[in-house]
């Protein structure tokens, strides 16, 4: 059975044109789990904490993956795809050699919810072509087994196969778990795994055997062999799940480039400010 090695909360930080979020992976406390580069959870009650969104920026040598919850993000990108990410919606959106895109957050009952997780690229595909997928609500499969339900983003959970297509062995879930239900699952013990508690409050043990209380902004990394084990609280509990192959590649990041060396980071940024980072 894999253990909690460490817990860490999620960091305030401001990003895009001022939206308050908080950052889970990618900060001081935490700042990868390979391949794994940021995660963030972003929205509130107060529409003015985020509805300056994410006006157009470029990306290149990574993908981005937007959970939402709540409400709604427009979406507009250089390859040409717009549309509006909608409440329990996922965009797989694989930058590859470069992509310019807008974020922008909608007014909707004034609540807005969800996660960017962003997932590293090797070498050999950091420059593939852009690729955009629209993974609406209806095509994520879910499965149940003695009081966890998963929705199966990515990989595959309950042997229920993922609705987005990975270009690396990735898997994310969406778990709810009942009241002090169990959720218990396989995962290969190459990869790394990690755990961010959004809702309720999940139980796990620690390397020593100790018990391990994960409550709601909380991220755990779960390290060893095995399978993962996590008994959730009297309120039961919600979180993301998410393992993956390490690349185990150098990392030269700043910004919105995820490269290998600095000198691919700043051909980046001379690409796009010649307006060539996206092909024609
Ligand atoms: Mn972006």
């Amino acid at each position: 059975m894999r253990y909690i090695d460490k817990k860490v909360a999620g960091m305030p930080a401001t990003d895009g044109a001022g939206v308050k979020l908080k950052r889970v992976i990618g900060s001081p406390a935490l700042d990868l789990i390979d391949p794994f580069l940021m995660l963030d959870e972003f929205g509130s009650d107060d529409p003015q904490s985020w509805i300056a969104g994410f006006p157009e920026h470029p990306h290149r040598g990574f993908e981005t993956v937007t959970i939402m919850l709540e409400g709604r993000v427009r979406h507009a990108d250089s390859v040409g795809n717009r549309g509006v990410i909608e409440a329990g919606d996922v965009q797989w959106m694989t930058a590859g050699s470069g992509i310019i895109h807008s974020e922008m957050p909608e007014r909707a009952d004034g609540r807005l919810r969800g996660f960017q997780l962003w997932v590293n690229l090797p070498a050999r595909l950091k420059m593939t072509s852009p690729r955009y997928q629209d993974v609406r609500a209806s095509r994520i499969g879910s499965a149940s087994n003695n009081g966890a339900t998963v929705r199966v983003i990515a990989g595959e959970g309950f042997g229920v196969k993922g609705a987005a297509h990975t270009l690396t062995p990735v898997r994310l879930l969406d778990v709810a778990i009942e009241a002090n239900a169990v959720f218990d699952i396989e995962v290969p013990d190459e990869h790394a795994c990690f755990v961010y508690v959004y809702d309720g409050e999940v139980r796990g043990t620690g390397r020593d055997g100790s018990r391990v209380d994960i409550a709601g902004g909380f991220l755990a990394v779960l390290m060893g062999a095995g399978g993962v084990r996590l008994e959730a609280g009297a309120s039961g509990a919600k979180l993301l799940f998410a393992d993956a192959m390490p690349i185990r590649e150098p990392i030269a990041r700043y910004g919105p480039f995820v490269m290998n060396t600095r000198e691919e980071v700043q051909k980046a940024f001379e690409d796009y400010s010649r307006g060539e980072l996206v092909s024609a």
